[in-house]
Formats: structure tokens, sequence, C-alpha cells
């Protein structure tokens, strides 16, 4: 498949200031997420398509690389990249599951207290990872791995953003104190240096696998604990694993949303779970005994009492949903649902005949033989 040109892609001409690409990359990325547009596989391949065009255009150098080689620029063992890579391997896009956490950094790091100013040390932002899980994982809890690809600590300056062998000086602003005074009215506020970000330090020589970031772009696995009881919505945070911050400055944090997909046998309410289970009209009107499927696959006996009717409610205690960040489990409610005979044979058309000689509707069946003179009631309330 060939590629779409990166301007195309983002609509913007050749010459678009930096400004420019970011605003109509926001616009399209806004459009085309995912979360608005869910199970929508054009929207999908639209998103990545900006997200991989933006990526390269947002930066100076891969952009200059693009507008010089084309796509061959970053091809894995084209000929075409330009010298001074990334120590091999080129320049990498990863687009997995975990790949949507980077247009949340993009365009929510700023809400999220990500985004730094200047050349000061800075707080890596928070990523968002969005995970859907069953029920069944909800109620037992799980393991689970996955991958993001975020700005991780630069592995050549161990993300300090120094070129080796270069040394850290004393930050010129605060003269190495990393804060720095002002006076306001009748106090003086302190406040962390502008120029060094509060490190007290700046670089000489950048290093030149990161250009002086102290962090670049690499995926990573992780393995996220589900604990058991948790909800649609629920986030986990992962402290410390978001978007490494820049010239060591401290690493954000990373959010797992969970979403869980409805089940089609049981429904949830807070930690208690309701099941309707079918009975077999005998049973109901004889008493015996059912089996109630749980969410993990055990069954449980409830005893079914003679004349039970439909909707009545039967309650399992302990059998729902762990209660998160608490002890014991919610409860699991059976509505009996009484299953009205079908395909009947003549012998059983005939019994049931019987059956219906054999008493009278009024003691067998009080709800339907009542039933109109209940009516007949409210219709007199309404002449009156
Ligand atoms: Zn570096
Ligand atoms: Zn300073």
């Amino acid at each position: 498949m060939s590629k779409r040109d990166f301007y195309e892609i983002l609509g913007a001409s050749r010459d678009a200031s930096a400004d420019d690409l970011k605003k109509a990359f926001r616009k399209l990325a806004m459009q085309h997420h995912p979360d608005r547009n869910p199970g929508d596989k054009s929207a999908e391949q639209k998103f990545r398509e900006l997200n991989e065009a933006y990526d390269v255009l947002k930066d100076e150098q891969k952009r200059a690389a693009y507008d010089r080689f084309g796509h061959a620029a970053f091809e894995q063992g084209g000929g075409g990249r330009p010298g001074g890579g990334a120590g091999g391997g080129g320049f990498e896009f990863n687009f997995g599951s975990g790949g949507f956490a980077d247009i949340f950094d993009e365009m929510f790091g700023d809400f999220m207290g990500g985004r730094r100013g200047g050349s000061a040390a800075g707080r890596g932002a928070d990523l968002r990872y969005n995970m859907e899980i069953t029920l069944e994982d909800a109620y037992r809890g799980r393991q689970s791995t996955i991958r993001v690809a975020s700005l991780a600590s630069c592995e050549a300056c161990s993300g300090s953003g120094a070129e080796r062998g270069a040394k850290p000086i004393a930050c010129t602003t605060c003269r190495g104190h990393g804060k720095v005074r002002t006076q306001q009215g009748f106090f003086t506020v302190e406040r962390a240096c502008p120029n060094c970000g509060g490190r007290g330090q700046t670089i000489d020589k950048p290093c030149r696998t990161c250009d002086g970031e102290g962090r670049s772009r690499r995926e990573r696995t992780l393995n996220v604990s589900i604990p058991a009881g948790v909800d649609d919505g629920t986030r986990i945070r992962l402290a410390g694993e978001g978007e490494a911050g820049s010239r060591g400055g401290p690493t954000g944090d990373l959010y797992i949303f969970l979403s869980v997909t409805p089940h089609n046998l049981f429904k949830r309410d807070g930690n208690d779970l309701h099941v309707r289970v079918p009975i077999p009209m005998t049973t109901a009107a004889l008493g015996g005994t059912i089996e109630v499927p749980s969410v993990d696959g055990s069954r449980s006996k409830v005893n079914i009492p003679p004349g039970t009717q439909s909707s009545h409610g039967f309650r399992l205690r302990s059998k729902g949903m762990a209660i998160l960040r608490g002890q014991g489990r919610g409860d699991l409610f059976v509505e009996a649902v009484v299953e009205t005979p079908v395909n009947l044979t003549k012998r059983q058309q005939e019994l049931l005949r019987e059956f219906e000689k054999a008493g009278t509707a009024e003691k067998t069946s009080p709800e339907s033989a009542g039933f109109f003179s209940k009516v007949k009631e409210l219709w007199d309330d309404l002449r009156e």
C-alpha cells in the first residue's frame, strides 16, 4: 500500500508553520479519535495516519528529513535515511493498542499538568490507556500485559539530556540555587528558576540521541494487576509509568480507564448481580430445587417453595461482585421466570384439562380469577 503524503493527511501546505500544523492536527485528531468513533475502522485508520504524520512533522529534524527524502527517510533499513539518527533502528511508530496514549498526551497533556515551558526540566505528562474487560474479569480480577508507546527516559544519557562527557553547569540565572526571588508588593516570592526548571543546572552539550530532551519515544510493556470488583469507569493509576519528564524531570502517571462489557446473563447493580432464571411450571407449582449459575461458572442450589410466581426474587448472599477496596461480596438476586409449558402431547393436554376440572379457578389461580373484580372496583372509583 502506498503511503499518503503527510502534509496531505493533515490538510496543510508544505510551508505551514509548526503552529498551523498543530492546529490542523488537533482539529482532525479530535474528529477521528477512536473514543468518539467507537467501532469505526476507517476513523481508526485515519487517526493512525494523522498520528504518524504529525509525529514526523512536529519534529523539526524529522520534518526536514521528510521534506528531503519523503517516506523513504523513515523506512527500516532504507538507503535514504539521513545520518546521525537515533543509534540505529530509525524512527519508530508504534500504533499497537497502547498507541492512543500518544494522542492523550498531545491533547490533554495541558490539562493534566504535563506540559513544560521553555527549556526547563518538567514533569512528564500523564497518559491514559483504555482497557476493555469482561464481567468475569471484573468478578475474579486478572493480570494483564499492556504495551504503551510514550516518551521514556533516554537510554543514551539516562535521562539527563547531557551528551556523554558533557557536564551539567551551574545555571547562570539562579547561580545554581534552582530558585529565584521576585518582589511582589511587600512580599518576596520564591519560585522555581524558569531557566533550569529548579534543578540549578543546565547542560552545555545536549545529548544527540534525544536532542537534550532526556527522553525519547519507546514502546514499553507493563504488567497490570486488575483487582476483583472493578466497575465500568474505574481508573487504575500506575504511578511513575506515564511520560518521562524532560531533562530528568519527574515522570508522569499512567491511568488505565476500564470499561466492562455487558454480560448476556448477569446485570450488575453496584456490588450486586441480577440474573433471571426460568423455572418449569410444575416446579413453580409443586415446589422443588433449581440450579442457579454464578459469574465464575459455579452453581448454587435454590429451593423453590410451592406456589412460586414469576418475578419472585431470591437472594443469594455473597454471590455478587467483590467489594473493591473493601471486604466481602455483594449479593446475587435471582428472579424466577415461570415458564408456561409448550409442545404438549395429547396426554399432557388431557391431564391439564383434568387438572382444571378437578378444582376451582378461584382457589388455584386467585389472581386471574379475582382480576376483573379488582378492575371493576377501579372503574367504580372513576365513575364517582
Ligand atoms: Zn539523551
Ligand atoms: Zn536556574
